[in-house]
């Protein structure tokens, strides 16, 4: 499809970013450009407008940078999953590992109950780690959450693999 095409073209592939041997692919360009960034809302919102939801779920940082519009267009609610420390009291807690060490990002406890059904949107699908720990947040607080939608798919970082165990259906614009 010609508006996949256009999104792709703005994204930039940077080797040995942040570390050597990890390809980094930039996808911040498509913010720059007003055309590129309307068609991935376009993708999202015709892939997800016959679903219910009544929430979006964006993970920390740039998570928030398509689910917010997103759920302006589907229009519901957003909800931000942060790292640790940066939302105000009451949050929920969730460690998960990284390739090295752990990371442990947090929700506020009354954003979400369980008359929602909630849309995950990141960024990027790698290991899957951080949308697993979203998902568990998500259901923590008693919450439906069937969905998570990325720019990107890495399938071979295994991520897709990982939610799919937990009954979350993957979808993502390319890979
Ligand atoms: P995962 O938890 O291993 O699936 O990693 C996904 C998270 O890392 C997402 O929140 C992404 O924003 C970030 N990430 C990993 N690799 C890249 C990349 O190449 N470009 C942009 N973000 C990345």
């Amino acid at each position: 499809e010609k508006k996949i095409e256009v999104i792709r073209n703005k994204i930039i592939s940077i080797e040995n970013y942040p570390k050597d041997g990890i390809v980094f692919r930039d996808i911040l360009p498509i913010l720059n450009d007003y055309t590129a960034m309307s068609y991935v809302l376009d993708v999202f919102e015709e892939h997800y407008k016959q679903i219910t939801f009544t929430k979006i779920v964006g993970t920390e940082a740039r998570g928030f940078l398509f689910g917010v519009p997103l759920a302006q267009r589907l229009n519901i609610g957003f909800v931000p999953a942060r790292k640790k420390g940066k939302l105000p009291p009451p949050v929920i807690s969730e460690t998960y590992n990284l390739e090295y060490g752990t990371d442990t990002i947090e929700i506020q406890a009354d954003a979400l109950n369980s008359n929602d059904n909630v849309l995950i949107i990141d960024d990027l699908l790698a290991t899957g780690g951080t949308v697993n720990a979203t998902y568990n947040l998500i259901k923590a607080l008693g919450a439906n959450v069937e969905h998570a939608g990325f720019l990107i798919n890495l399938p071979a970082l295994g991520g897709e693999f990982l939610l799919n165990k937990n009954n979350l259906q993957t979808f993502n614009i390319f890979n």
